[in-house]
């Protein structure tokens, strides 16, 4: 990638025919059209009134410098902001008259542009800036951003694909997946986690819709201005999910649903039982993983190694023990019951505590309790063996 330094742009140049949309947050441009304040691939504004937007102008105000800003030069004479954007869009908000904002003097009181002095109007404008000019291909500007923070905050790995990858494709997907007006949104987050505006509900559209294969779906449908694909089988997932289970609780959010629904959908579930199930299994303290319920549940139950069941506490296990012990010893036979039944030199052997393990007599699976009267010590081949079956 090739960087060139410019340092003979002022504020002036920069904030000439800027553009703030409000209601979509972005599509700004500056330089007298010559520059897009935020590309398709950056975030949406994020500075808020009276916080950054403020400390930026009254750095300007002070002489400080507000730091470097970057580039990418994508045609003859047209730029993009790589790195500054929001600097820029909080100079060309305050400078600009429609989405003006205040700065406080030092007594406190709101000063906007137009209240300042003559003098004070022209060191804003008249301030330069340092631009570093880059050029260079969509992953050589993506490894670029990977170097460095925007704004302390650094791009997460969706953010870096639609810089790389943007085009129609990005810009339809982030308009449907992106936008927290969307009706769907709270129905979405049910079940997805992040931040839309982070770009996280496209990253998990996106990552069902490609099998994980994330970059090379959006390598291939680059151009494409039409987002049907992703958006019907998304909503396939979104409407199994919702139809079959009625809880909403926070367990289901950041579930791989995706895969679930791959593995699963053509399954056919009794709705009534499968519900029935899950409030049982949500209020069942045994159960430490309440996440994995749902996986355990369409998988027909064959991994109740999900549900990470809680096991005998040392107490149970060490009274155990010593009964089991004690009737052994009087008996002259094993106190693993397993190894007294069989046939070889174990049959009299007594175990030491530390040579066994607590097994349910009826598995937790079908029902069994997890207390003292459901509570067997084995020895540990037995256990194993018992629980492998
Ligand atoms: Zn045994």
């Amino acid at each position: 990638m090739k960087t060139t330094l410019k340092t003979d742009w002022t504020i002036r140049d920069i904030v000439e025919g800027f553009v703030f949309d409000k209601n979509e947050g972005k599509g700004l441009y500056g330089l007298n059209g010559k520059l897009t304040i935020q590309p398709e691939y950056q975030r949406n504004y994020i500075y808020d009134k009276g916080g950054k937007d403020v400390a930026v102008i009254e750095s300007i105000l002070k002489g400080y410098p507000i730091g470097l800003i970057y580039f990418a030069k994508v045609a003859e004479d047209k730029y993009e902001v790589l790195d500054g954007q929001q600097r820029i869009g909080s100079i060309g908000r305050f400078v600009n008259t429609t989405y003006p904002f205040a700065v406080p003097d030092s007594d406190g009181n709101p000063r906007y542009f137009d209240s300042l002095s003559k003098d004070e109007q022209n060191k804003i404008l008249n301030t330069n800036l340092t631009v570093y000019i880059c050029e260079g291909t969509a992953q050589e500007i993506q490894k670029w951003f990977e170097t460095i923070n925007i704004a302390g905050v650094p791009l997460n790995n969706q953010e870096l694909l639609n810089a790389s990858y943007y085009g129609p494709f990005v810009t339809a997907a982030r308009k449907e997946f992106s936008n927290s007006n969307n009706a769907n949104m709270h129905k979405w987050q049910t079940y997805i986690k992040g931040d839309p505006k982070r770009q996280e509900i496209l990253a998990t559209a996106l990552d069902w819709v490609s099998k994980h294969h994330v970059a090379d779906y959006m390598s291939t449908h680059r151009n494409d201005a039409d987002i049907e694909e992703v958006k019907n089988y998304f909503t396939s997932v979104i409407d199994w999910i919702s139809n079959l289970f009625d809880y909403t609780g926070k367990e289901v959010r950041g579930l791989p649903w995706g895969d679930f629904y791959e593995k699963y959908h053509n399954n056919s579930y009794d709705k009534k039982e499968i519900n029935r199930e899950v409030s049982v299994l949500m209020q069942d303290y045994h159960v430490q993983d309440k996440k994995n319920i749902f996986e355990y549940l369409l998988g027909n139950k064959e991994h109740p190694e999900l549900l990470n069941v809680r096991y005998f506490d040392e107490n149970i296990k060490k009274t155990k023990y010593a009964s089991q012990t004690s009737f052994a010893t009087s008996m002259g036979i094993s106190n693993c019951p397993v190894c007294a039944a069989g046939n070889n030199s174990n049959k009299t052997r007594i175990w030491k505590y530390e040579e066994m393990d607590a097994d349910h007599v009826t598995a937790w699976s079908k029902g069994g309790a997890t207390n003292i009267s459901n509570c067997e010590m084995l020895c540990k081949s037995h256990n194993r063996a018992k629980g492998n079956r």
